[in-house]
C-alpha cells in the first residue's frame, strides 16, 4: 500500500486571519509538497499522477490511501470536504483517506461524517500538534493550545476513527529533558500513529528571521546525537502507538539553518535500527 499526497487546495486559519497571520513561525508548505501536487488539478489527476511517480520506486503497490498533506485539510464547510474525499475515494485502488489538519479545525459535524467514512474505509486524522508546552506553542505562534489538542484527539478517538499526531524535537525554548518528558504525556493521548521530526529551519519563514537575529536561542541536533536522543524518547513511547516518521528530510535547498546534507529516509532508519540492536533496546522498553 502507497501513499499519495494531494494538495486539494484548502488553506489555513492561521494564514488567512481567522486564527492568526503569517502561520506558524516555521511553516513554508513548499518544504513538504512533491512536485506533482498543485491544487490547480483535480484531485483524480493528482492521484493519477501520483501513483504513476511512486510506480517507479514502489513497483508492488496495488492499493492507496489518499494523503490529505497541503495546509489544513478539514478547513472548509461540510459538502466541499465530501465533494473532496469523495472524489478520492472514488478512484480504482485507493481504500482510504490520511487527513492532515489542525486540532482546532474539526467540530462534531465533521467528525459524524468521517465516522461514516470510517465505517466503510480506513480513515486516520492526523493532528499537528507539534509540543505538549503551551508556552512553546504560543511562541511559534501555532494560534492553539495543547488543551484543543487533547479535545481533538479524544473527540476523534471516541467515533472510532483512527487518530495520528505530529511532533517537532527541538523547538526554541524546549530542553532535552523537557522533550523526553513529553512522552509521558503522549502515552496518556488516544493515539494510534505518531511523527517526529527535528527542527529544520526552513528559508522564507519567520523562524528564519528569528534564527538569524538571534542564533543562540536555538539547539539544534546533530545526525547522530539525534538518532541517541530518539532512542530515550522510545524506550519510553507507548508500544501501542506506531511511529510512523522519527525524522525529516528537506532537501537542504530549502534549508535556512544547519542541516544534515542529503541524508534519505531509508538510511536514518538503518541507524535507528542498528542503534536499537546494538544497545539491545526497543519502543516501550522502560514502561513497566
Ligand atoms: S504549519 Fe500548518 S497550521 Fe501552521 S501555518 Fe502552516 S499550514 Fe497552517
Amino acid at each position: 500500500m502507497q501513499k499519495v499526497t494531494i494538495d486539494a487546495g484548502f488553506t489555513c486559519p492561521n494564514r488567512d486571519g481567522t486564527k492568526g497571520v503569517g502561520g506558524c513561525t516555521y511553516c513554508n508548505n513548499d518544504g513538504f509538497n512533491p512536485s506533482y501536487c498543485q491544487p490547480f488539478k483535480t484531485i483524480t489527476h493528482q492521484i493519477a499522477e501520483g501513483i504513476e511517480f511512486h510506480g517507479n520506486r514502489y513497483r508492488k503497490a496495488n492499493k492507496f490511501l489518499a494523503y490529505f498533506q497541503a495546509f489544513s485539510n478539514t478547513y472548509a464547510p461540510l459538502p466541499e470536504l465530501r465533494e473532496k474525499y469523495e472524489e478520492a475515494l472514488r478512484f480504482p485502488g485507493v481504500v482510504g483517506l490520511v487527513i492532515g489538519t489542525r486540532p482546532d479545525c474539526i467540530d462534531n459535524e465533521k467528525l459524524d461524517y468521517l465516522q461514516e467514512l470510517a465505517e466503510k474505509h480506513y480513515v486516520i486524522v492526523e493532528y499537528g500538534i507539534e509540543s505538549c508546552y503551551n508556552r512553546t506553542l504560543k511562541r511559534i505562534n501555532r494560534g492553539h493550545t495543547f488543551e484543543d489538542s487533547v479535545s481533538a484527539l479524544e473527540q476523534t478517538a471516541k467515533r472510532g476513527i483512527k487518530t495520528g499526531a505530529h511532533f517537532i524535537l527541538g523547538l526554541p525554548g524546549e530542553s532535552r529533558d523537557e522533550m523526553i518528558a513529553e512522552i509521558a504525556i503522549i502515552n496518556q493521548l488516544p493515539l494510534n500513529n505518531i511523527k517526529f521530526h527535528q527542527l529544520q529551519i526552513l528559508l522564507n519563514t519567520q523562524m528564519a528571521i528569528e534564527y538569524e537575529r538571534n542564533p543562540e536561542q536555538f539547539d539544534f541536533f546533530e545526525m547522530e546525537e539525534y538518532i541517541t536522543f530518539f532512542i530515550q524518547l522510545l524506550e519510553r513511547l507507548n508500544p501501542a502507538i506506531v511511529v510512523e516518521r522519527f525524522a525529516a528530510e528537506v532537501p537542504p535547498r530549502y534549508l535556512a539553518g544547519p542541516g544534515w546534507g542529503l541524508v534519505r529516509n531509508f538510511m536514518l532508519l538503518q541507524k535507528l535500527e542498528r542503534l536499537l540492536e546494538e544497545l539491545d533496546t526497543w519502543q516501550g522498553k522502560l514502561i513497566q
